[in-house]
């Protein structure tokens, strides 16, 4: 199959190799220069659109206003190959979904929303989950090539707005359990437990997950290398808050965790990774601040 693939940042450079390991025809495009071998076996297009010449196509750019101006202000959907399907794997909002949906259809072009669970070590073998909503015809069309890097393709339903909600609703689980990780150390380490043998504590009895798993390692490691950047986590918090906001309700350990995000962001630590944040906490830079703001108040 003829496959563009838009984006070959820390994910999109990790995916696409695997659809030309699948024996696809990869056109790959990326805003910066890229090493001529960051798609093995694929090929480099000068422009954009070349990569909308395809049956289908993926876009991995860091969100909403790069797909808009790489796709929707340079007119691709207009000049795209008859029938192709676009598949936004990005975290991108509820409402620029929505839109993409509406202006896909309106051009005869067909729209899967797919965001995926997994940092680049993830994408690059293979292991994505994904989570993936729109119309039946399009999803089971492209459905082989989702399986070809992913472990498992969650199909959400038609609505693409289902699979950019999941994600949203995930990625503002793990912040929370950043958070709560970063918390329960500031707790144990003031009686001098060492953090790595409380971590080996409750992943062995309470929290035994994925999440709890690979975030504790980076916390006991202080290790905050990217992985996933501080600033795209602020905008997927940000975008949670917008769904928050449009349904009436406010959600306070979202709004703290996308508080601790812009502080870490604001501290200009937006190129670490989102662990960064517990670092924050558990050295008290929230803490501090906010008994600063308390006494001020108090005198
Ligand atoms: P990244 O390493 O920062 O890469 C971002 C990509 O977007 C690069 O190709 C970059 O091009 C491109 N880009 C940004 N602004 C652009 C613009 N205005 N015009 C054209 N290209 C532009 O980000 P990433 O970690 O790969 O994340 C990509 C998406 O996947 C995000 O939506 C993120 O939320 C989501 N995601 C990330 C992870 C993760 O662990 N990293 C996991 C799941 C989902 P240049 O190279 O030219 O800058």
């Amino acid at each position: 199959m003829q496959i563009g693939f838009i984006g070959l940042g820390s994910m999109g450079s990790a995916m696409a190799p695997n659809l030309v390991k699948a024996g696809h025809d990869v056109r790959a495009w990326n805003r910066s220069k890229v090493a001529q071998d960051s798609v093995p076996g694929g090929t480099l297009v000068e422009f954009a659109a070349d990569a909308f010449q395809a049956d289908v196509v993926f876009t991995m750019l860091s969100d909403d206003t790069a797909i808009r101006e790489v796709i929707l202000d340079a007119g691709l959907l207009a000049s795209a190959q008859p029938g192709l399907i676009h598949v936004v794997t990005s975290t991108i909002s509820v409402a620029f979904a929505r839109e993409l949906e509406l202006l896909h259809e309106e051009a005869g072009l067909g729209y899967v929303s797919a965001p995926v669970l997994g940092r680049p070590n993830v994408a690059a073998s293979g292991q994505l989950n994904i989570l993936a909503a729109g119309k039946a015809d399009a999803v089971a069309a492209i459905e082989p090539l989702l399986a070809t890097l992913s472990k498992k393709v969650w199909k959400l339903g038609e609505n693409p707005t289902r699979a950019n909600t999941a994600k949203l609703a995930c990625n503002m689980m793990i912040a929370m359990a950043i958070e709560a990780m970063a918390e329960s150390v500031v707790l144990t380490e003031s009686v001098g437990l060492d953090r790595a043998d409380f971590f080996e504590l409750i992943l062995g009895t309470l929290f035994s997950g994925r999440a709890y798993e690979s975030y504790s390692a980076q916390i006991t490691e202080q290790s905050f290398e990217p992985g996933f950047k501080a600033k795209l986590a602020l905008k997927d918090m940000r975008l949670a808050t917008e769904v928050s906001k449009e349904i009436g309700r406010t959600l306070p350990m979202l709004e703290a965790v996308r508080e601790g995000l812009d502080k870490a962001v604001s501290a200009g630590l937006g190129e670490k990774d989102w662990s960064i944040m517990a670092d924050m906490t558990v050295r008290g830079a929230h803490s501090l601040q906010s008994f600063e703001i308390n006494s001020e108040k108090k005198s």
